[in-house]
């Protein structure tokens, strides 16, 4: 029988990584009871703008094909490595792991993990799901991980998958700089193209395979295909020993937790995809950030490109009221602030004309004409022609921006986000 065992919640900000200790579980399952996953294991972002997260909310789940008097061995071996490896002193660590028996995951828990990657969840719609399922639970302190491991058992990727290689680090070594060879990223780069992607900032060349927190990842290597990391893993070189590596199936890079929605349905709380017209013109504050207003006509909400999301800002400082967009973005309300949308990717549906007035051009020699004063005409400056009966000139201007899409970069995007280059891509 099929067996899925989600868990979450069991890192803090000091170390520790989610995806660590389900590696370390089915490490432990191998060792123990001989047991395999039957897939690769799952690893599903949840909802990006969930105040609880410690990053980048990450659950994970695997599924094992288990006889049914292993059961009870399966759970306490996952009940031991989770004491033995969750931050469990943490005071904002819950964690929490769900066991479901079954072939297929029952809509109403597919819906719920649909939900979670969208909008918030309460710990009491995940128990009582559970409950009515037979899911069984597995709470450490107040067990709010439960929700993400429900949600990571349930999730069957209805936006997509692709796929992320985690290369763990030795003990020893967590904490220390990751000593990367930069030069061995970018051949892996190369020879992986079309199947691996964002490795590095186009722009700025950054390496985008390692974090920058003490936890146990090394790197990460994305994918679109399975089977090229193994390939990428050869080529990347690092001074330190991988302790260990596992291949996720996950929601990365396919706009899951996004809602199309209109403006006045926004919820606290949740990401969405609104269209409506630009109703102000750019703001730019001190910290480089830039804020632009939309409307449908019936709501108006703020738009916000943040300082690290570096060029992107140029596309939203070129918006001029009139332009149809659709924004994408979570709304997370904050005191003091009006409803914002803080960006991670724009369409721009439709540029309106830009206008300029100016003075006329003088009918006898070309050159631009100065005005005599409020209703008295104008002069040339050059052959002082005089003229009562011209008025000032509407001229178009050309705008420094075209219609498409607008994203942020590698290095500000969200593991959610859908990349341009994954919309575009035919297959
Ligand atoms: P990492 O990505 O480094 O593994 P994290 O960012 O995943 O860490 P967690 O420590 O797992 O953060 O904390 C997130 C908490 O929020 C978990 O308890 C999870 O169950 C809960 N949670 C996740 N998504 C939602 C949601 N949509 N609504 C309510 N609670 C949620």
């Amino acid at each position: 029988m099929t067996l899925h065992v989600g868990i979450d919640d069991t890192d803090s900000r000091r170390g520790m990584c989610t995806t660590y200790v389900l590696a370390m579980i089915i490490d432990e399952l191998k060792k123990k009871l001989n047991l395999q996953p039957i897939d690769f294991p799952k690893l599903v972002r949840l909802n990006p703008t969930c105040p609880y997260k410690t990053r980048g909310n990450a659950a994970v789940a695997v599924e094992l094909d288990v006889g049914g008097e292993r059961l009870e061995e399966v759970k306490e071996t996952v009940k031991d490595v989770m004491v033995r490896f969750a931050e469990l002193e943490d005071p904002d660590t819950d964690p929490g792991a769900v066991f479901y028996v079954g072939g297929t995951i029952p809509r109403e828990l597919a819906n719920f993990s649909n939900k979670a990657v969208k909008e918030m969840v309460s710990l009491e719609e995940a128990l009582n799901l559970a409950k009515k399922h037979n899911v069984e639970v597995l709470k450490f302190k107040k067990g709010r991980g439960i929700i993400g491991a429900l949600a990571a058992v349930s999730n069957e990727f209805p936006y997509g998958v692709t796929y992320e290689l985690i290369a763990y680090r030795s003990p020893k070594y967590r904490g220390k700089p990751r000593e990367i060879d930069i030069e061995s990223v970018f051949k892996m780069d190369l020879k992986t193209k079309g199947c691996t992607f964002d490795n590095l900032d186009p722009k700025s060349g950054e390496v985008k395979i390692t974090p920058h927190t003490p936890c146990p990842v090394l790197f990460g290597i994305r994918a679109l295909r399975p089977d090229c990391l193994e390939k990428a893993l050869s080529i990347v070189k690092v001074r330190e020993p991988i302790e260990r590596y596992l291949i996720f199936k996950t929601n990365q890079a396919t706009d899951a937790h996004i809602m199309v929605t209109s403006l006045s349905e926004v919820k606290p709380f949740t990401n969405v995809a609104v269209k409506g017209r630009i109703t102000s013109t750019p703001v730019i504050i001190r910290g480089g950030h830039v804020f632009v207003n939309i409307s449908d006509g019936k709501t108006e909400f703020r738009l916000a490109a943040y300082e690290p999301t570096k060029s992107f800002r140029n596309a939203i400082r070129s918006l001029i009221p009139g332009d149809e967009v659709i924004a994408y973005g979570s709304y997370k309300p904050r005191e003091g602030e009006p409803p914002t949308i803080n960006l991670e990717k724009i369409h721009i549906l439709k540029l309106v004309e830009k206008y300029v007035i100016k003075n006329p051009i003088c009918p006898k020699c070309g050159k631009r004409m100065k005005s005599e004063g409020r209703n008295k005409g104008f002069q040339c400056p050059r052959c002082k022609y005089r003229a009562k009966d011209l008025e000032r000139v509407k001229e178009k201007l050309t705008r420094d921006i075209v219609e498409g899409i607008y994203e942020v970069p590698p290095r500000a995007r969200r593991h959610l986000t859908k990349p341009i280059f994954h919309i575009n891509r035919k297959t």
